[in-house]
């Protein structure tokens, strides 16, 4: 039987992840530092432990594992990258899970691990303008990107890489563009703007305001989870293609645009009150020119698809939290 383990199970990527491997007939082992807040994990084995402890990652990977996907991070959204606060743990934690995580498989002869890097590594200066950001995976360098978050990622793809050069492995990154989705993490200051987005106007009332950071003009792309893990493999899988490469979505809309479609799905009119807040970058899209090229993918279905599923969900827990 074919073995893989995720690191970061516990987490919104890594416990979908486990659910799309064990329905592929993996055995799959699941490593966090906790387990999954949303759901019960279908991992055969789930180890819970500090992967910034050399030990530990010793003990996880204790012997053969066909796939190892690291998705371990310490992160969130832009409430907790982007203020500075967290930046010296980010950075060391991330850094720390990744450098243990790959000496060990390069040690124990796992050849492919797969990396979930991020568009956060792109720099600043092509992200500027709303309607023409520039994501291209060859604009990474000169490098800017707009946080430490970004440096982080930047370094481990660079690693993972190296370890590719150095030590004939076949590791695979991907960086991955706002990938949401039902059991996520949707409230307490980690949430990202999709979940914020839902959970404010689930729990406003007809005509309500909600609080939107920014004017709202500043653009992204969302990727639903079905479509990242449909990516995630297919890079991960790649006989010869070791990327970086995009993992996103091309159908840009605005902060304000996505709250109207929420909004449309929930069928509540809800009013807009920009707030100061942090914000990143003022435009980003997905490039998926390389990614269609090199693996013959790209997203299927549209933003609002996979929104009335996440909306659904987030409603659900909302009302369970308030019960009227
Ligand atoms: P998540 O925060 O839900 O999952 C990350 C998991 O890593 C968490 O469960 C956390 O407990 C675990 N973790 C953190 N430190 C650990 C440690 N020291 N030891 C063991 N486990 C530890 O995040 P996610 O959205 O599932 O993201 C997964 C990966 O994809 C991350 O590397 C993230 O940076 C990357 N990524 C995600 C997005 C996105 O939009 N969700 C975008 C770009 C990149």
């Amino acid at each position: 039987m074919r073995k893989a383990l995720v690191c970061g199970a516990g987490g919104f990527i890594g416990g979908h992840l486990v659910k799309r491997l064990k329905s592929e007939g993996f055995w799959v082992r699941g490593v966090d530092l906790k387990f999954h807040e949303h759901a019960e994990t279908c991992a055969d084995d789930f180890l819970i432990g500090d992967l910034r402890d050399q030990d530990f990652c010793r003990d996880v990977v204790d012997g053969y594992f066909d796939e190892v996907y690291q998705l371990a991070a310490d992160m969130g959204g832009a409430g907790y990258i982007f203020t500075g606060d967290h930046d010296a743990d980010v950075m060391h934690n991330s850094a720390t899970i990744n450098l243990n995580m790959l000496d060990v498989c390069m040690k124990r002869n796992i050849k492919n691990v797969f990396y979930s890097s991020s568009a956060c590594i792109y720099p600043a200066y092509n992200q500027e303008d709303p309607d023409n950001p520039n994501c291209a995976e060859a604009s990474a360098y000169p490098a800017a990107p707009d946080s430490e978050y970004g440096w982080e990622k930047l370094f481990s793809e660079r690693l993972y890489l190296a370890y590719n050069r150095n030590y004939g492995m076949r590791n695979r990154v991907a960086r991955y563009h706002n990938i949401f989705g039902p059991e996520g993490t949707w409230d307490g200051g980690k949430e990202k703007s999709p979940a914020a987005i839902c959970r404010k106007v689930a729990r406003a009332m007809d005509g309500d305001e909600i609080e939107i950071w920014g004017d709202g003009k500043q653009t992204r792309s969302f990727l639903y989870i079905d479509e990242c893990l449909e990516g995630t493999l297919r890079i991960a899988r790649s006989p010869d293609f070791e990327g970086p490469v995009n993992i996103g979505s091309e159908e840009m809309v605005s902060i304000n645009q996505l709250v109207d479609i929420v909004a449309d799905i929930a069928g509540k009119r809800v009013g807009k009150k920009h707030v100061p807040g942090p914000l990143g970058v003022r435009g980003r899209n997905s490039d998926n020119r390389l990614v269609k090229e090199k693996l013959g993918w790209a997203p299927s279905q549209p933003l609002r698809k996979g929104l009335e599923v996440t909306y659904r969900w987030i409603e659900q827990r909302v009302r369970k939290n308030s019960p009227a």
